[in-house]
C-alpha cells in the first residue's frame, strides 16, 4: 500500500472520529503513537479497524429536508409544478448568492430585473394584455417559492404584479389596460403603489388626506405617501388620493417625472432592506385626466385590489416560514454538541415538529385561499384571516428557527436574522394584526369594532 493511500486510510479513519470523542481519546493514549501504529497497519487490519470504530452501523443519513409536509405540491398541474420548478432555481442560483450582501447594503440589485422578466410570470393571473393567465394556486406557491429564499424579492415581485398591474387590470379602462400592462408584464416598466400616508396607515380607507382637484384635463394631487415599496425606481406609481369636490377616494397613474412629483428613500430600515421604500411628496403634482383609473370610483375598488394581494402576502409568509424552518432543520442536522447532532435531542425535535405543524396548518390554509380565489369565491375576510394567521405564525416559526442556531442565528450569512426581521414587516404591512382581525371579527359577529 503506497504511503498516501495509508495516509488517506488513515485520515478516513480520523474523520470518523468525532472531536469530542478523540479529545477524550487524548486524555488515556498518545495520540501520535496511535497515528503512527495505524499508518504502518495492513489493509484488511485498517479496514477492519474502521469498521469496528463505526460500530459496525452504516454512516446515518437523514432524511431528504422539505417543508411540504403534505406534498400540497401535488395540487398543481404538472405544467405548473414546471414553472414553480424554474422560480425554484432561479430563487437558487440567481437570488440566494447574492441576498444577503445586497440585504446588508440596502440596496436592490437591478440586475435581476430582466431575469425574472423572462420567467414570464408576472401578472401571472390576469387575463389578456400579454398576461399569462394561470392559476390563483400557482401564483400562490411562486410567492411562496421567492420568500423561501427571500422575502424582498418576493415583495419587490408582489408590489410589480400585484398591487400596481392590479390597480391598472381592476380599476383602469380598457384602454389604459391596453396601454400599460403588457410592459409591465414584460418588467420593461417598474410600478409602485402608494396608498399609505406619513400619519394615515390603518385608517386609510376613510381617513386619507391626500387629494385630487379637477383641472380642466388635468388633475391636481397635494400630499404625501410613506413606505411605497419600489418607488425610488419605478416608472409608474399608484397614487390614492381623496378627490376635493366629490369626497370619494380616485387612483392615478403618476409617471416617475409628473411635475410635483418627489420620492425620497426611507433609510435605516431593520427588515425587508433590498426593498426600496419611498416617502413621497405631490406638490400640485399634474396628472392627466387619462391616467385616472376610470373604474376607481371610491375606496371600495382599492379593497379589490388589496383582497388578492392579501392573499399573496399570506402565502409570503408561508415562504418565509418554509425558508426558517428548512434551514433550521439543516442546521440541527449539521450541528453537535455533547458528541451528537442537535437534531437527536427532544427538545430540539419539540421545536421542530412545532414549526413543522405552523407551517403545514398555514400552507393547507393557503392553498384552500387560492382555490376560492380561483372559483371567484374570494372575500376580503377570507384574504384577512389567512394574512392574519399566517404572519402570526410565520412570526413563532422564524423565532424558532433562530432559537435553534444558538449565536450563529443572529449571523447574516446564516439567513435565519434576515428571516427574522423581514418577517416583522411582513406582519405589519397590507394590513395589521389588528385590522385584519377586526374584518373578521365584523364578518363573523355582523358587527364593526373598528373604533
Ligand atoms: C416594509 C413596508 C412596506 C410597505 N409598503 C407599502 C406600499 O408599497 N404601499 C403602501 O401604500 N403602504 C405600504 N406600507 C404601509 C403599510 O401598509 C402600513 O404600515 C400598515 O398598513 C400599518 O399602518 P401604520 O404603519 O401607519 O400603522 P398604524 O395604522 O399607525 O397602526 C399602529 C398600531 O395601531 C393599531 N391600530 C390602528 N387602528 C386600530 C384599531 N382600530 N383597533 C386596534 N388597533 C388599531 C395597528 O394595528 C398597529 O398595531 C408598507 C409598510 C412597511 C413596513
Amino acid at each position: 500500500m503506497s504511503i498516501i493511500k495509508k495516509f488517506k486510510s488513515t485520515l478516513g479513519l480520523l474523520q470518523t472520529l468525532d472531536l469530542d470523542k478523540i479529545g477524550k481519546l487524548s486524555q488515556k493514549v498518545d495520540l501520535n503513537k496511535m497515528v503512527g501504529l495505524v499508518s504502518s497497519m495492513k489493509e484488511e487490519d485498517l479496514q477492519k479497524l474502521i469498521k469496528f470504530m463505526e460500530g459496525g452501523k452504516k454512516k446515518h443519513e437523514f432524511p431528504e429536508i422539505d417543508g411540504d409536509f403534505y406534498d400540497l405540491h401535488d395540487l398543481l398541474k404538472p405544467d405548473e409544478q414546471a414553472i414553480v420548478m424554474q422560480v425554484r432555481e432561479f430563487m437558487q442560483k440567481e437570488i440566494r448568492p447574492i441576498v444577503n450582501s445586497y440585504w446588508l447594503k440596502d440596496e436592490f440589485p437591478h440586475q435581476i430585473i430582466p431575469e425574472l422578466a423572462k420567467l414570464n410570470i408576472c401578472g401571472l393571473t390576469y387575463q389578456g394584455y400579454g398576461c399569462p393567465g394561470k392559476s390563483s394556486l400557482l401564483e400562490g406557491f411562486l410567492a411562496m417559492e421567492m420568500a423561501r429564499v427571500d422575502c424582498s424579492v418576493s415583495t419587490f415581485f408582489g408590489v410589480q404584479s400585484g398591487l400596481a398591474m392590479g390597480s391598472i387590470y381592476y380599476c383602469g379602462s380598457e384602454e389604459q389596460k391596453q396601454k400599460w400592462l403588457p410592459p409591465m408584464q414584460r418588467m420593461e416598466l417598474i410600478g409602485a403603489f402608494g396608498l399609505t400616508e406619513p400619519e394615515v396607515g390603518s385608517g386609510a380607507a376613510g381617513g386619507l388626506t391626500c387629494t385630487c382637484k379637477r383641472n380642466g384635463d388635468k388633475w391636481i394631487i397635494n400630499g404625501q405617501k410613506k413606505w411605497i415599496g419600489n418607488a425610488t425606481f419605478a416608472d409608474v406609481i399608484i397614487i390614492w388620493a381623496r378627490d376635493l369636490d366629490d369626497g370619494n377616494v380616485k387612483g392615478f397613474i403618476v409617471e416617475k417625472d409628473s411635475p410635483g412629483f418627489k420620492a425620497e428613500k426611507i433609510k435605516g430600515k431593520m427588515a425587508l432592506r433590498i426593498v426600496q421604500n419611498a416617502l413621497i411628496t405631490l406638490t400640485n403634482c399634474e396628472v392627466p385626466e387619462y391616467n385616472r383609473l376610470q373604474e376607481a370610483n371610491g375606496f371600495k375598488d382599492t379593497a379589490k385590489v388589496l383582497r388578492m394581494t392579501r392573499a399573496g402576502v399570506a402565502w409570503q409568509a408561508v415562504g418565509c416560514g418554509r425558508g426558517a424552518y428548512e434551514s433550521a432543520l439543516r442546521y440541527t442536522n449539521e450541528r453537535k454538541q455533547f458528541g451528537r447532532t442537535i437534531s437527536s435531542f427532544q427538545m430540539v425535535q419539540d421545536l421542530l415538529v412545532m414549526m413543522l405543524s405552523n407551517l403545514t396548518a398555514m400552507q393547507t390554509m393557503v392553498c384552500r385561499l387560492s382555490q376560492l380565489q380561483d372559483s371567484g369565491r374570494l372575500t376580503d375576510e377570507h384574504a384577512s384571516l389567512a394574512k392574519v394567521f399566517c404572519t402570526l405564525r410565520t412570526r413563532d416559526i422564524v423565532s424558532h428557527a433562530r432559537e435553534l442556531f444558538g449565536g450563529n442565528g443572529i449571523l447574516i450569512e446564516n439567513d435565519i436574522a434576515r428571516f427574522v426581521a423581514d418577517a416583522e414587516a411582513i406582519y405589519s404591512y397590507e394590513g395589521t394584526k389588528e385590522i385584519n382581525t377586526l374584518i373578521v371579527g365584523r364578518a363573523i359577529t355582523g358587527q364593526s369594532a373598528f373604533v
